[in-house]
């Protein structure tokens, strides 16, 4: 099993940013594709690997 390291607060953030746009994003509820969450997705793992 992988070891989970505690978000920075940076991915934190990232996370949040994520999840309020699935939330908010018309696409993204409809299970389209939506470019902007790719964006987001990608910021969050970056965000993580610091
Ligand atoms: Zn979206």
């Amino acid at each position: 099993m992988k070891h989970l390291a505690p978000m920075s607060p940076e991915a934190e953030a990232a996370y949040r940013t994520l999840l309020h746009h699935t939330t908010d994003c018309g696409r993204c509820k409809g299970n389209k594709h939506c470019p902007q969450v790719v964006v987001l997705s990608r910021k969050w793992k970056e965000a993580r690997r610091r």
